[in-house]
């Protein structure tokens, strides 16, 4: 049977440093290679802020590589497999039968004011565009139409898989991560008799696109992910769902909302 080339991305909690040498070892005893550099699985070991690390760090190489999370803390999103099953997980990469899933990428695009040319990012749970300490003022189109100026603290748009993270911290919905669409949530928005906005979050189709025409001025903060943009002249920013996606090696299934459940709920 083939072995696969592997990279192994870890946070630094010594849990996950233990757990990363444990599974090289098997990795090199097995018929599966150790490839930092051109690997076809990436493991994550640590949480669901790990594999978002490992995703930035390989997303040149999404048509190439499949991610497995190994989870050291509490269950995650992205990490399907437990730290005591890493006999199994490795048994599991020689079996002919893999499946993998994919998911929805948010594709960023930047426009700066100064000419400055476009920048652009994917994001595998959201962008959120805030503004210093003043009011974030903004036209929000959808497609060629404005649908709305908003006013308030800033703005969320995550892919179905982050909906879990910052958005539903910001109200935003819970997607199912099979849906096809991204999700735009607000931040504080001002709503009064002079500012309105639609005041709840909406879920954009594949096909469509958002743009958010900023007011100009150079204390916009914008993330993507858990990173920061650096503040720039920033005019416009485009968001739709991205032409790549992210392929996890499914040796594992869990039920979305069971997932959800036990992440947010808990046994009664
Ligand atoms: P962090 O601030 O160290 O961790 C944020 C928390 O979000 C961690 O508990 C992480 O889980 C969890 N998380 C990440 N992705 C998730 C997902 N898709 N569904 C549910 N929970 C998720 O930052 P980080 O670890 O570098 O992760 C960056 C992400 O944190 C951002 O993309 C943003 O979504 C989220 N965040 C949320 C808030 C908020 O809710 N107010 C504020 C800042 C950032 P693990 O412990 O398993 O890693």
């Amino acid at each position: 049977m083939k072995g696969i080339r592997v990279a192994i991305v870890h946070n630094q909690e010594s849990k996950s440093v233990e757990v990363t040498k444990r599974l090289t070892t098997l990795l090199e005893q097995s018929e599966n290679k150790i490839d930092q550099d051109n690997p076809e699985l990436v493991i994550s070991v640590g949480g669901d802020g790990t594999l978002l690390s490992a995703f930035h760090l390989y997303n040149h190489k999404l048509d190439q590589v499949q991610f497995l999370g190994v989870h050291t803390g509490h269950l995650g999103f992205y990490t399907d497999w437990r730290d005591y099953e890493l006999e199994e997980l490795v048994e599991s990469l020689c079996n002919d039968h893999q499946k993998s899933v994919s998911y929805p990428l948010l594709d960023v695009r930047i426009t700066y004011a100064n000419g400055k040319s476009d920048k652009h990012f994917l994001a595998l749970n959201e962008s959120t565009i805030k503004r210093g300490n003043r009011t974030m003022v903004a036209d929000i189109s959808i497609k060629e139409d404005l649908f709305e100026k908003f006013r308030g603290d800033g703005l969320s748009i995550s892919t179905p898989t982050g909906s879990t993270a910052y958005n539903k911290s910001v109200g935003g919905a819970v997607l199912h991560p099979s849906i096809n669409a991204f999700q735009l949530a607000e931040i504080a928005s001002l709503n009064n008799r002079v500012f309105r906005t639609l005041g709840s979050p909406i879920v954009v189709g594949h096909h469509e696109w958002v743009k958010v025409q900023l007011q100009q001025s150079t204390d916009y903060l914008v993330t993507i992910d858990q990173f920061t943009i650096e503040q720039e002249e920033i005019d416009a920013i485009y968001y739709r769902i991205a032409d790549e996606r992210i392929h996890f090696a499914s040796y594992r299934h869990m039920h979305f909302w069971n997932r959800v459940k036990d992440s947010f709920i808990g046994e009664e």
